[in-house]
């Protein structure tokens, strides 16, 4: 189990530093993590949560999510990961809809105030019978005093819930990012989510000497699994920024602490390589890292390799639903082949690509939909037979949703989502093909290009373009950059300049509200 393998982890590195949240100037070694989760584990057991009781936490990344996170697991809770972001319709909807009892939250973040968020949903939270506020250093919350109910448990009742859980329990509800519409509730067990990091962290080898830099959200399984299971799996430390990301804290942080592997989602990276200041900070201890979440532009990918140091950065091809990763790259693979595709399958995983139609294997080269099965496959959603039953078939594949090639070698590339692809005029176009084409312009920052419905052709391109500063591009300029250069239907119609895209709190670009305001602009 997580708890077990914690306490591997401890009596291998115990005096090493495990985690370091710079916002709260947080540092503990590995043994005091371990003591810290020890006491919330008792806490939670004399106020009552039992095997399988889900635990909520809403908070952005600080030392006390990891530390709950892991007691919850200790005691064979399900923790609840609740999205930052998320505002009153949201939290009621997650609350309600996983039976959560117990809540751990923030004070605030950004503009939400979730104590009084919480005051307005809870009498429609049945199950909901305790919340606890973090504290802050200028207002005091409810933890310290929810860890003076520590000592009513004894280590020995403790040690004795650790060793009646299984393996196969499930530890998390994970909501997905809501890309493409609502979060649903992934629920996953022990065996999904700790071999999944293990397995991360193993390809990008890992040690007790590695420092990773995550600033990428805990509540989401890159930052939880990835980051913070790919840490302690191994011994590293998990270097956190601060509780909301900035390029620029993440550039001080890999440079005053000496990280060997960073994080992010591309845009995370881009705004990173984009910074103003980039060429002040020292990068040189970087090693590897990891992009992924949403496609990674080969452009950008070179650059963290060589501007950033990470010679031997991987990319991730993973959902929620399979804990999360499916294909990496791994730090040995030819970098030309680690920055054009998402590696290969990882261990003990198998891939399939078939035709959406037919559900046959397409041959090498061709596109389809990928399938994916094994240990990392969740359980299912959370209370929802048949959404479950639509995702996972009979013979265990989780499909996907994602169109994908694999070349001979077993590489595979995404082509984009089944659901944002265009059709226009009875032509395919892959909106990924067409932003890798405009990152090629040397003032495009970040291309999105989306489907928008026309009279004439069903659907046209729309390009949404963030420019470099300085840049003097026009609409009329970008196409004629275009011109002669890709196929006449998948050059965009349409060119909108934006400073910034509709985005999840994970950081990726939501398609599906770019299309709504493109349609109320359009109309
Ligand atoms: P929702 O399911 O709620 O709409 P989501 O699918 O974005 O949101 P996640 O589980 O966080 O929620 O993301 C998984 C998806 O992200 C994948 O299905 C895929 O479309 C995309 N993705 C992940 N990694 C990559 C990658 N390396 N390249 C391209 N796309 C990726
Ligand atoms: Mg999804």
């Amino acid at each position: 189990t997580i708890g077990q393998n914690l306490q591997r982890t401890v009596e291998r590195f115990g005096d090493r530093e495990g985690l370091v949240v710079r916002g709260q100037g947080y540092r503990a070694t590995y043994r005091q993590l371990w003591d810290a989760t020890s006491e919330v584990a008792r806490a939670l057991m004399a106020s009552g949560v039992e095997r399988g009781d889900r635990v909520g936490l809403w908070s952005p990344n600080r030392w006390e999510w990891v530390v709950v996170q892991y007691a919850a697991a200790r005691i064979g809770a399900i923790l609840v990961n609740l999205n930052p972001a998320y505002k009153t319709a949201e939290i009621e909807y997650a609350l309600a809809q996983s039976g959560t009892s117990v809540l751990f939250l923030s004070r605030a973040f950004r503009q939400n105030d979730y104590v009084k968020m919480l005051a307005e949903v809870r009498g429609r939270c049945p199950d909901l019978r305790q919340s606890i506020v973090f504290d802050e250093p200028d207002r005091p919350g409810d933890f310290a005093s929810f860890l003076r109910l520590a000592e009513r448990t004894p280590f020995a009742a403790l040690e004795e819930r650790e060793s009646s859980l299984q393996f196969d329990d499930p530890v998390n509800i994970q909501y997905t990012s809501g890309t493409t519409g609502f979060p649903k509730g992934a629920t996953l067990s022990h065996d999904n989510v700790l071999n999944n990091g293990f397995f991360v962290g193993e390809t990008m080898r890992l040690t007790e000497n590695d420092r990773v830099c995550i600033p990428v959200p805990f509540y989401h399984c890159f930052g939880m699994v990835m980051g913070n299971l790919g840490c302690t799996t191994h011994g590293s430390t998990m270097v956190i920024p601060a509780e909301a990301y900035a390029p620029l804290l993440v550039l001080e942080t890999v440079a005053e602490e000496k990280c060997t592997a960073l994080y992010g989602v591309p845009t995370m990276f881009i705004g990173e390589l984009d910074h103003p200041r980039f060429s002040e900070f020292d990068l040189s201890t970087l090693r590897t890292g990891i992009m992924a979440g949403s496609p990674c532009p080969i452009e950008v990918m070179r650059q963290v390799a060589s501007r950033m140091n990470m010679r031997e950065v991987t990319i991730c091809y993973g959902m929620t639903e399979t804990s999360p990763v499916s294909t990496q790259s791994s730090t040995t693979d030819p970098l030309e082949k680690r920055v054009t595709t998402v590696g290969r399958v990882h261990p003990h995983v198998e891939i399939k690509i078939v035709a959406p139609e037919t559900g046959n294997v397409v041959p090498r080269g061709t596109s389809g939909e990928l399938c994916t099965r094994g240990y990392s496959v969740m359980l299912g959603y959370w209370n929802d037979e048949k959404s479950t039953r639509a995702a996972i078939d009979r013979a265990g594949w989780m499909h996907t949703g994602d169109l994908a090639t694999m070349d001979d070698d077993g590489y595979v590339n995404i082509v984009g989502r089944i659901k944002d692809m265009i059709i226009r005029g009875g032509e395919n176009v892959y909106p990924r093909e067409v932003e890798e084409f405009l990152h090629t312009h040397p003032e495009v920052s970040e291309a999105q290009v989306i489907g928008v419905p026309s009279k004439k052709y069903g659907e046209e391109v729309m390009a949404w373009v963030r420019t470099k500063p300085g840049a003097t591009l026009t609409a009329e300029h970008l196409t004629s950059f275009c011109s002669g250069r890709i196929a006449t239907f998948k050059i965009p119609r349409y060119f909108r300049f934006v400073t910034e895209f509709p985005m999840t709190v994970t950081g990726k670009v939501q398609k599906f509200r770019m299309r709504e305001i493109a349609v109320e602009e359009l109309a």
